[in-house]
């Protein structure tokens, strides 16, 4: 109580303290304590300033304009920050004075929210502020507003053309809308398997106001083409709709969503977790095609006030991080036409990982997690072996960037070494020293191939049966290899053939991808390395798209479906099935598919045209293919408690580096 009694020194002496002001010091602490575990805002006994208020913030209902009208009494702001959904702000005084004075006069100040309820400010100095994310955002590819693309007396007819009374859609469907309102006409939406049916348009087709109002934008060119599909919601206050993608086959690219009655703030995310949060003025259109339509969810949270720009001027797009610039608004009765285009033929987009008509590559469907070692055979060979024979050129192309930490271990090694590289790859080891004897193999005849085409020697063979005589190794290297071996016994008798391999005081270092890969933390530092990016980047993966199962999982990191809550449950696999990883974010299982996007021109036979890297996520015109590679990936300990199971070998090191746990082990 020492520190927190010393806070409030220039605010009263408290030796003398009455019941009510005990009570208040015990609140005011707790607010500092709760902002330091939970947010990391360290306040300071001695004035700044600057105060972080605690309960005044847009988090729990409190307005930009409530606030200032408070805090302008004690002095001139200089700032108030708000960051989005969070309870507190930060207000900053041009003079300590000033900060002081509110300090005092504010601090347990009870107020009435924007809500209505009762609360109580808590005031702390802060030597720093916390500015939030500030991230420039930009609108996701392929999304457009228009605004004011109706008048207002066409929302109005607009509005009472709707007869609610009639064909609403059946009681069930409706009660698990959360009792926001829905009308179909062209087709019914079918919300118990996210799809139209295709065959049995409704009668009437789309409200004749509506066509002629399709033609106009049509001809003034805001939209592609006429749409068949017309779904209204009414949003009331505090309603919403839960983050989803329109499932791909059911609908053509581009869907329109004229807000009518009120505005209201959409929010869009990207699969690697970046939201977008974007205002709909009322009487807008907004148009998403492309990436927007295919790959990013979109939702509203179900709220009775949205935090939206502070400041006057522009009205759609994007709500950005300004801290400065946020308040919160009001929600209105939103009323929504949403025009859509039955697809006819299977979706071709280039989102794999989220489009239901290419679940899966060549119609094959997601293989389940072997329960025998049969079945862990024929799971290596479809989603190892033969998928590294199709990618091998491409593959080869993103390999060139040997790994300082490997090249370390191997330049150290006696001259006149010994070395095997069982899983060489394209071989981008097998140059590296002079001084050194390797050879490598790899189950891929298609890399050995680059390996023969680069002057290396190599082989094929598979790594549980290396045909090269026992103890006659000085070193193996077994980079990214044995995270391929479907079963434990599996992955532990590689460990073993290398401990055969090599003579007595040899060693062997073994690389393998790590669950605990961050995808966010290690972003910034793969952002400023432009080489070899896609090497990089293969090991950031993952959100599971639903259905996520953990199989033997060690780690138990719990799994997070950002696609599938609510009414809409998109692209679901049952729990058997190995999840596939959309790339660059976390691992949510450690049995996986980590897809790979091939270029259909890329293919070792299909002519010798120079290879681009690709990204993961392809653009909406790469005509890529994706393949599926299946990975276990290793908790931290895991690779060494494998090791340990080895006969006649002591570990020497282990270690983390660039998204993979690793061990160097040495024969005894
Ligand atoms: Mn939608
Ligand atoms: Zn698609």
């Amino acid at each position: 109580m020492a520190a927190s009694s010393a806070s409030i020194e220039n605010y009263q002496s408290h030796s003398k303290l009455s019941k009510t002001e005990k009570k208040f010091l015990r609140k005011q602490t707790k607010a500092r304590h709760t902002l330091l575990r939970h947010e990391g805002i360290e306040s300071v006994s001695h004035a700044t300033e600057s105060l972080v208020i605690a309960n005044g913030g847009l988090g729990n209902g409190v307005s930009r304009t409530q606030l200032l009208n408070i805090f302008e009494r004690c002095g001139s702001v200089e700032a108030l920050l708000m960051p989005p959904n969070k309870p507190y702000s930060f207000v900053r005084y041009r003079t300590k004075e000033e900060s002081q004075k509110a300090y005092v006069a504010l601090n347990g100040k009870e107020m009435v929210d924007d809500l209505g309820q009762n609360i109580t400010l808590y005031l702390n100095f802060v030597e720093k502020v916390h500015w939030g994310d500030l991230r420039p955002s930009v609108l996701p590819p392929g999304l457009m507003i228009m605004e004011e693309i109706v008048s207002p007396e066409v929302e109005k007819i607009l509005l009472e053309s709707i007869d609610w009374t009639h064909n609403l859609v059946d009681e069930n469907a409706q009660k698990s809308l959360k009792h926001r309102k829905v009308k179909h006409y062209g087709y019914e939406f079918r919300y118990d398997n996210n799809n139209v049916d295709k065959d049995k348009p409704l009668p009437g087709g789309l409200p004749d106001i509506c066509n002629s109002i399709l033609e106009k934008w049509l001809t003034e060119g805001h939209i592609k083409y006429i749409p068949d599909q017309l779904t209204i919601n009414q949003y009331e206050p505090g309603q919403g709709i839960p983050p989803h993608i329109d499932t791909h086959s059911a609908f053509e690219d581009e869907i329109i969503s004229l807000s009518l009655g009120a505005e209201i703030v959409m929010d869009f995310k990207h699969p690697d977790g970046h939201t977008v949060s974007v205002m709909l003025p009322q009487r807008s259109l907004l148009v998403m095609t492309g990436e927007s339509r295919y790959l990013w969810t979109h939702g509203i949270t179900p709220r009775k006030f949205d935090v939206i720009q502070a400041s006057e001027g522009q009205k759609s797009g994007i709500i950005t991080n300004d801290v400065g610039n946020l308040t919160l608004n009001k929600r209105g009765v939103r009323t929504s036409f949403t025009f859509r285009k039955v697809r006819r033929t299977p979706c071709d987009c280039s989102y794999h990982l989220v489009c239901d008509s290419q679940r899966c590559h060549q119609n094959e469907t997601l293989p389940s997690f072997p329960e025998n070692d049969k079945k862990a055979s024929e799971l290596e060979r479809e989603y190892v072996h033969r998928v590294y024979e199709e990618i091998a050129e491409h593959f080869s192309s993103t390999r060139h960037t040997p790994w300082p930490q490997i090249v370390a271990f191997l330049k150290a090694l006696p001259k006149g070494s010994v070395v095997a590289d069982i899983g060489c790859g394209n071989g981008k080891y097998l140059g590296l020293s002079k001084d050194i004897y390797m050879v490598g193999c790899d189950r891929s005849q298609n890399l050995v191939e680059i390996c023969g085409e680069r002057q290396f020697e190599a082989f094929v063979c598979d790594a549980l049966a290396v045909p090269i005589r026992s103890e006659t190794c000085d070193a193996c290297i077994s980079i990214a290899v044995i995270h391929h071996f479907a079963t434990a016994e599996r992955r532990l008798a590689t460990l073993q053939e290398l401990a055969r391999l090599l003579r007595p005081g040899g060693k062997a270092l073994i690389y393998v991808w790590a669950m605990e890969q961050e995808y966010n933390k290690q972003k910034s530092k793969y952002l400023r390395e432009s080489r070899d990016t896609k090497e990089k980047k293969e090991h950031l993966n993952s959100v599971v798209i639903p259905g996520t199962s953990s199989h033997n999982s060690v780690c138990s990191i719990p799994a997070i479906n950002d696609l599938k809550d609510g009414d809409y449950n998109t692209n679901g696999v049952s729990n058997s099935k190995l999840p596939v990883h959309t790339n660059r974010t976390s691992f949510h299982s450690q049995d996986v598919l980590v897809p790979w996007h091939l270029k259909k021109d890329s293919r070792r036979d299909k002519g010798s045209e120079p290879l681009k890297p690709i990204p993961d996520l392809v653009g909406p015109h790469d005509p890529s293919t994706v393949f599926h590679r299946y990975y276990h990936v290793f908790c931290e300990g895991e690779l060494e408690a494998a090791c340990r199971m080895v006969n006649n070998i002591s570990i020497e090191q282990s270690y983390y580096d660039q998204g993979n746990w690793c061990v160097i082990f040495k024969k005894l």
